[in-house]
């Protein structure tokens, strides 16, 4: 049976670092996946992802439990459900990470700080937790929906993040250090150029690293970026799957189809998802989802302009127009056969279906694309018969079209 051998290593790294944070030793930040936590770092504070831990809430399947605590007290189960299982969950007192690390409760953060590149929702999420602790909060707005960026909109974003600086300075202690944030940025550079070698890997036949793979493989890049940790794991990765193209070994033995996923993960479904595809030879072989981590545009030697341009160019902070470019060039690079778009119920900001695009890329590009329906953690949204049915019938789909060609 195929195994990513690397899964020792990376469970050793992520337990090493929620036990860091555990300690309580220094200063911490709270963070959105996609935020500046370079710029943190550099002031020596820990940085801790809150979204990380939806992720573990909804692979662990305790989400469910949750979501209505969070209802009671005004948040609706129709918005990120990322958010109310997460503010459920600390009501509650409870969290995954006791079962897997032994740890009580999420860190407390000493400043919290969020960028709406992704989604308003994030603002919400932390401000709830701000209250709670009378801690600073700090938000970080991009221009969103553009087509092209302009020096003009990465202006405003770089005033930002030098108004952030002076609150880091504030609740740190430390003045900032410029050599530092540009060490810090070097090193979150070569991690996500690494986990961008990774992730390309899979442009080989057979791929080695399949998408549900990938969700798991993502910890360290989201909550490791710019940290020596980081980038060790990926060598060590990168290493293995390199291995395995040069000697064929794929996550199937037999790859038929390729399969492009977009969208968020179905955290609690992922073993059954992923199983449902292999069983039928269909390698599911990327993803805009893990793809959200290539922040290729870091350079230490302008570490402000360059964060600005990173964070806002990401696929899910642009345009349908500049979407569809992306989606070309993942379709190309990837040789994709079918793109299967997860439509999240309670993140219309991550599923992309919802104005047109299956069909557009169908039309552009000719390629075949079913919409599933389902959630990130909320069970609820999600129809086991129904979803399996659909990606089955798909496959067959694809099947027929190759022979027919
Ligand atoms: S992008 Fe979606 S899943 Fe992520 S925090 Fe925003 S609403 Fe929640």
């Amino acid at each position: 049976m195929y195994e990513i051998k690397s899964t020792s290593l990376l469970k050793e790294v992520m337990k090493n670092y929620f036990l860091e944070l555990d300690k309580g030793n220094r200063k911490i930040a709270w963070c959105t996946s996609v935020g500046p936590a370079e710029l943190l770092r550099s002031f020596g504070f820990e940085v801790y992802f809150p979204e990380n831990h939806g992720a573990l809430l909804g692979a662990s399947r305790t989400a469910d439990n949750y979501i209505p605590v969070a209802q009671k007290c005004g948040f609706s189960n129709q918005i990120c459900s990322y958010t109310t299982s997460d503010i459920g969950s600390f009501l509650s007192n409870e969290t995954p990470l006791t079962k897997h690390y032994g740890i009580k409760s999420v860190p407390k953060p000493d400043l919290l700080v969020y960028c709406t590149n992704q989604c308003r929702e994030v603002e919400d999420w932390f401000s709830f937790y701000a209250d709670h602790f009378k801690c600073p909060i700090v938000g970080i707005h991009p221009p969103r929906y553009l087509d092209e960026i302009s020096g003009e909109e990465i202006n405003l974003v770089v005033a930002q993040l030098k108004k952030l600086v002076s609150v880091c300075e504030q609740v740190s202690g430390t003045s900032f250090d410029l050599d530092k944030f540009k060490e810090v940025l070097k090193l979150s550079k070569e991690a996500t150029l690494l986990w961008q070698k990774v992730l390309k890997t899979s442009t080989a036949t057979p791929a080695p690293i399949s998408f549900f793979d990938g969700t798991i493989h993502m910890g360290p890049i989201v909550v490791l970026r710019g940290t020596q940790q980081a980038m060790d794991y990926y060598t060590a990765l990168l290493a293995e799957l390199e291995e395995n193209v040069k000697t064929g070994k794929g996550f199937l033995e037999k790859e038929s189809r390729r399969i492009f996923w977009d969208g968020m993960p179905i955290w609690g479904k992922l073993r059954l998802l992923s199983n449902v595809f292999s069983k039928d030879n269909a390698a599911v072989v990327a993803s805009t989802y893990c793809n959200s981590w290539i922040f290729d545009d870091f350079d230490e030697n302008n570490p402000f302009t360059s964060s600005a341009l990173a964070y806002t160019e990401i696929f899910i902070n642009r345009s349908e127009k500049a979407k569809m470019e992306f989606f070309r060039k993942w379709i190309s690079e990837y040789r994709i056969d079918g793109v299967i778009f997860h439509d999240a119920k309670t993140c219309f900001n991550n599923s992309n279906s919802r104005f047109g695009m299956p069909l557009r890329l169908k039309q552009s590009l000719g390629i075949p694309t079913l919409i599933v329906e389902g959630d990130l953690n909320d069970s609820r949204f999600f129809s086991e018969g129904q979803t399996v049915s659909k990606i089955e019938a798909f496959i067959e789909q694809l099947e027929n079209q190759k022979i027919s060609i």
